[in-house]
């Protein structure tokens, strides 16, 4: 069947859509649902957790397994108290909030003054799709955004809003923070009330009590991010493995953040997982690792196919107190484009912090160059789950067929997708069953993979379509006659007809990791 029309770029994709979508099919749910939920927390489903773990392996193989001077670790949640003092988190990982008095309702300010941004950055695209729709074909996108004068009056106005928002934040001054509200007039999207509280700062990180509070507990921090787990772990793991600069350590685990504006489906959780890779450098040698590790990256990313103007590096022109260089990958959800990945040039401040902090030194002894010197590192750090929306937003798709009909389909990269193939015989019974079962017994060992007998066939291309399957093999009466099967693939819909034996060929074409990991 010929696909009639997909959606247009108009039309994109809305999170909601994708939110929706992850429940009906098996991907994420709400976590506690049946008590309401918890915000900002998700669970994965059983589609959802064989994509987050190809996600993971992609990712995983491509560091320590393409790379004889990366090795990985997996270090625990809970860390000594003191590596947060040392990393600077319990001085300074805060959030700016600001309450409504009114609604009682609590804010990020820097937030508020962001989506107040956005609001003239919609006019700006506003105007820009009423003046393509006047000018048809000769329209002249890059000249109207610079020349037309409401365009040019609202892109000052935003200049102006970050400049001060900026100045304020790099200085620490809340009340300009508040002041700056205060002058764009912004109200409590829930209330509409203007009645602010002063702006503070908060601690973003989550603490519980280690111990028996008789025995005398102390307070401990969920870790809000997985580096220092591998900067603690410097020294054990260079000298076990054998390591000498420039090498990495990679580690994939959960981190924890007590986000006061958590929202956007799984964009910005309290409970996430990051795969960062810390590489241990020369000192001077770290910017030529930074571009290195930069170009890397965004080949990684490409590789998948979902779009290469899809990606962006956006620059950090304030540097956090650590870093001497500083991007993002930034992807384009559906509410624009958003940061996926950070790469960061972190300096020697954690090593050396730590080595304050602990007494211990944490320093690489070069025998052939007699030299001593503490490392400077290079970060990768990305949130799977942010990944993981990533592809949903580029695969999500819903599409008019030439009968009329319409089909929602997940086009996820087929390396990633959770069920490589849908085994389906065409009726339930005349032994067409038994052959599937047989394929199945086959080729389980090889792929994640459904057996499907229920509904019409149809029905089923739909269900696999919806949950991303590359291929569905359908056994019919033929099969029986001469042991070929039809092999439909997602996209395109084609149907051809193949040998049993060669089913799995066809799909390790298309679905094995290593083609991926050679072009990347
Ligand atoms: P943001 O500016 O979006 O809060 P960040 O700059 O604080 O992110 P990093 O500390 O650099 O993020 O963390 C590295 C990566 O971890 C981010 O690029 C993102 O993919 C992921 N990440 C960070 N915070 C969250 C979160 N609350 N939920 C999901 N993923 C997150």
């Amino acid at each position: 069947m010929l696909i009639f029309a997909a959606m247009s770029a108009e039309e994109k994709v809305s999170l909601k859509n994708i939110a929706s979508h992850c429940k009906e099919y098996g991907f994420i749910y709400q976590s506690s649902e049946i008590y309401d939920g918890l915000s900002a927390a998700y669970d994965y489903g059983p589609n959802g957790v064989l994509l987050k773990n190809n996600i993971k392996d992609y990712w995983w193989r491509a560091m320590v397994q393409m790379h004889d001077n990366i090795v990985g670790i997996d270090a625990s949640i809970f860390m000594h108290p003191t590596t947060w003092k040392a990393s600077g988190h319990v001085d300074v990982f805060n959030d700016p909030l600001i309450d409504n008095k009114d609604s009682k309702k609590r804010y990020r300010a820097d937030v508020l003054i962001e989506d107040q941004i956005a609001k003239i950055q919609g006019k700006i695209n506003k105007e820009t799709v009423k003046a393509a729709k006047r000018f048809g074909e000769s329209f002249d996108e890059d000249q109207f955004l610079t020349t037309n004068p409401r365009v040019l009056k609202y892109r000052e106005q935003i200049k102006t809003i970050e400049d001060r928002m900026r100045s304020a934040m790099d200085s620490g001054n809340l009340e300009e923070v508040r002041q700056l509200i205060v002058d764009l007039e912004i109200a409590d999207p829930v209330s509409g009330s203007r009645n602010w509280t002063d702006v503070r700062q908060f601690n973003l990180m989550f603490s519980t009590e280690l111990g028996s509070v008789t025995e005398g507990a102390s307070t401990i921090y969920l870790r809000p991010e997985t580096a220092q787990g591998i900067f603690v772990n410097y020294l054990n793991v260079q000298k076990t493995s054998r390591m000498k600069p420039p090498f990495g350590i990679a580690q994939i685990g959960k981190a924890f953040r007590n986000e006061i504006i958590a929202r956007q489906f799984i964009f910005r959780m309290r409970e996430f997982e990051q795969m960062e890779m810390q590489f241990f450098v020369q000192p001077g040698s770290e910017m030529e690792w930074y571009e290195h590790w930069k170009e890397k990256r965004m080949n990684w990313h490409k590789g998948l196919g979902l779009g290469e103007d899809r990606y962006r590096f956006h620059d950090h022109l304030n540097l956090a107190h650590y870093a001497n260089a500083a991007c993002d990958i930034e992807f384009n959800f559906p509410m624009g484009f958003k940061e996926l990945e950070g790469i960061h040039s972190r300096t020697d401040f954690d090593l050396s912090s730590h080595e304050e902090y602990s007494g211990k030194k944490l320093q690489y002894f070069d025998q052939q160059e007699n030299l001593s010197y503490v490392p400077y590192v290079v970060e990768t750090s990305i949130g799977l789950d942010r990944m993981f929306l990533a592809i949903l937003s580029a695969a999500y798709t819903e599409e008019k067929l030439e009968d009329g009909s319409e089909r929602s389909v997940l086009q996820i990269p087929p390396v990633l997708a959770p069920n490589k193939v849908s085994v389906l015989p065409l009726v339930n019974k005349d032994g067409l069953p038994e052959v599937a079962e047989k394929i199945v017994g086959e080729l389980k060992f090889d792929f994640d993979l459904q057996y499907d007998v229920k509904d019409a066939i149809g029905r089923r291309y739909r269900r696999q379509d919806a949950i991303g399957t590359p291929y569905c093999v359908t056994i019919d009466h033929q099969t029986l006659e001469d042991e070929t099967v039809t092999i439909r693939e997602r996209d395109s819909m084609n149907q051809e007809r193949i040998k049993i034996q060669s089913i799995s060929n066809k799909l390790q074409e298309k679905v094995d990791l290593k083609h991926l990991l050679k072009s990347v």
